[in-house]
C-alpha cells in the first residue's frame, strides 16, 4: 500500500465505490431505506435512524450555496498554491449538507441560495467533488 499524501482522501473498500464514481463523473450518496434520507460524507449506517440498510445512491448534482468563505492564506501544502479560493458549504438538493469549493464564480458574484453544479476535480489519483455555477452550463 502507497502512503496517501496529507492533502488526498484515504480510499478504503468502503469508499472505493464513492471515489470510483466520482472518477466517472458522479456524486454518490448514502441513502436509507428505512426512514428515506440520504446523508453525507458517507456512512456504514444511517445517523438518523441508525438503520444499516444504507446504500450507495447517484446524486442529481445540484446544489445551493450555504454559506462560503474566501480563503487568502493557508499554509498547508497544497492550498499555499490555490489561494485565493471559496471554501463552501453546499446544500445538496437530497438534502445533506456538504462542504466543498465553489470553483470558477467570481468572488463579488457569490450569493446565498444561488444554484450550484457538482463538477470534479482531478486531484493527484482521485477525482475531488468541487461545485460551479449552474447557471454557466
Ligand atoms: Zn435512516
Amino acid at each position: 500500500m502507497t502512503a496517501t499524501p496529507a492533502n488526498l482522501p484515504d480510499v478504503d473498500a468502503f469508499t472505493r465505490p464513492y471515489w470510483d464514481a466520482a472518477a466517472e463523473g458522479h456524486l454518490l450518496l448514502r441513502h436509507c431505506a428505512a426512514c428515506d434520507r440520504a446523508h453525507h460524507y458517507p456512512r456504514e449506517f444511517c445517523p438518523y435512524c441508525w438503520s444499516e440498510d444504507v446504500r450507495w445512491e447517484r446524486a442529481s448534482g445540484r446544489a445551493t450555496l450555504y454559506t462560503w468563505s474566501v480563503v487568502h492564506r493557508n499554509d498547508l501544502p497544497p492550498f499555499g498554491e490555490r489561494v485565493p479560493y471559496v471554501a463552501a458549504v453546499v446544500d445538496l438538493a437530497e438534502g445533506p449538507r456538504m462542504m466543498t469549493e465553489v470553483v470558477g464564480v467570481a468572488e463579488g458574484d457569490l450569493r446565498i441560495g444561488m444554484e450550484l453544479r457538482v463538477a470534479f476535480r482531478e486531484d493527484g489519483d482521485v477525482a475531488v467533488p468541487v461545485f460551479g455555477s449552474a447557471s454557466e452550463r
